[in-house]
């Protein structure tokens, strides 16, 4: 009978041919993180709802229109749509900002906005991303961008753009309020309807917009690198510097202002040119007044988040290589009952030096298992019946060369010479075997 449930629109499955991009991402984003001094955090997939109305913002599309959110029992709870908000309260709640300064976490962690589903943009999606709180010095929005540099170059990804922005700070942005206030009050007929409502709460917003007509007029709109106070200026000018130290090519994109409302001064995007349209692959920022916003002591900060998703489609766009796992080391094809188990025990040493090991146990014929170790990939196989088990003494056969070697069957003694065997056989094919990347 066919299954007629299906997964929901805009998700996705992970089957476990290409689990292996996953790990790749996952890992090097880990390690290179770590490399950088951060360390993981896990935070819960749901938060109260006001966690995200205080911090992502109101007027932004995420809090409007991408929220999934439930009432159990009175209380409005909010799947998470970004990992920020939910990492600033756990580092708040558990104390992490009392502790030695500049704190930094990473996380790995999936998100869920109830977007219009199309290639690279999805209802659930995953993020890696860090948040380092306790610095306002623009070394510190340098070191984030080169950590995100980072991870793209060991990922092999190349074409990519790093456009970088400031967006000023509470009192620089007011007057730039008013003059986009000016510039889109003039033009007000044209507006989307919630770009209209945008005006008067948080006119920037109307940037960010992605309705073909309100981008139009935004073209014109004044440019906020007028309007930063001497702080700001000077924070940004100082970050160029570092970057250009850093040897890492930027372009200063003036339309870059986030789809969430807690940044402030840096803001930063990796763009891919070869994916088109979804090509932001991360998105980043400081947002100094965030923490303070949420209830504690004003704490500065700022962190990124990358789309997994977005990532792997470009890197396989580009070719770049995927950690391979070892495939299978010994397949043990037994042809009767005590044969079973002895093949049982083993592999349970076999197990213990490490090595990937399988037997059957579906209860099939000889010619069959074979055809099993063959799809499997094993890289040995041996065959067990009573001749060997009376001999104590088996052969095992590199399923590549077709070379036999024949080993004694006391269980310590196989797995002993076994595990010499195979590096002796796979050191030549290391490129083959060994985990790329690691
Ligand atoms: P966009 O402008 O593409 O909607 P955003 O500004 O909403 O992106 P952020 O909130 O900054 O995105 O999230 C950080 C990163 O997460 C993005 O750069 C992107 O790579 C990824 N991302 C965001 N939304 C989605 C989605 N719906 N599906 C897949 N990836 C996403
Ligand atoms: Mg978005």
């Amino acid at each position: 009978m066919a299954l007629n449930i299906k997964r929901p629109n805009g998700t996705e499955d992970v089957i476990p041919k290409n689990i292996n991009k996953w790990q790749t991402v996952e890992k090097v984003a880990r390690d290179t993180a770590e490399k950088f001094g951060f360390k993981e955090i896990r935070i819960p997939t749901f938060e109260n709802t006001n966690l995200f109305l205080r911090s992502v913002g109101e007027t932004t599309d995420v809090v409007q229109k991408e929220m999934y959110t439930v009432i159990a029992k009175e209380t409005k709870f909010t799947l998470r749509p970004e990992g920020t908000a939910g990492t600033i309260r756990a580092m708040l709640e558990n104390g992490l900002l009392n502790d030695a300064m500049p704190q930094r976490v990473f996380y790995i962690l999936s998100c869920f906005r109830h977007e219009r589903p199309q290639k690279g943009r999805l209802r659930e999606f995953h993020q890696f991303g860090l948040e380092m709180a306790g610095s306002s010095m623009p070394s510190a929005d340098a070191e984030i961008i080169s950590l995100a540099k980072n991870i793209l170059d060991n990922l092999g990804i190349k074409n990519i753009e790093l456009n970088i922005n400031s967006i000023g700070c509470p009192e620089c942005r007011a007057e730039y309020h008013k003059a986009l206030k000016e510039y889109f009050g003039e033009k007000k007929d044209e507006l989307c309807d919630t770009c209209l409502s945008r005006l008067e709460k948080n006119p920037m917003r109307i940037l960010d917009c992605k309705s073909e007509i309100c981008s139009e007029i935004a073209k014109d709109a004044p440019v906020i690198l007028d309007y930063l106070c001497d702080e700001c200026r000077e924070h940004f000018e100082k970050l160029q510097g570092y970057l250009k130290n850093l040897s890492i090519d930027f372009k200063i994109n003036p339309k870059i202002v986030r789809g969430l409302d807690y940044y402030t001064k840096t803001v930063f995007e990796f763009v891919s040119t070869d994916i088109g349209s979804q090509g932001t692959v991360c998105g980043g920022g400081r947002y100094d007044g965030l923490i303070e916003q949420l209830g504690s002591k004003a704490v500065p900060a700022l962190g990124f988040a990358m789309g997994l998703e977005r990532l792997i489609m470009v890197m396989e766009n580009q070719g770049c290589e995927f950690m391979q796992k070892e495939p299978c080391n010994l397949y043990i094809a037994p042809m009767d009952e005590p044969a079973l188990n002895k093949a049982m025990s083993l592999a349970k040493s076999l197990r213990e030096y490490g090595h990937w090991i399988e037997y059957d146990v579906v209860g099939r014929s000889l010619k069959a298992q074979m055809k099993y170790a063959d799809k499997i990939n094993a890289s040995f196989t041996l065959v067990l019946g009573t001749n060997e088990l009376e001999a104590n003494r088996a052969k095992i056969k590199n399923m590549k060369t077709g070379e036999q070697f024949e080993l004694p069957l006391d269980d310590e003694k196989f797995a002993d010479k076994f595990d010499a065997l195979y590096l002796d056989n796979m050191l030549g094919n290391i490129d083959q075997f060994i985990i790329k990347n690691s």
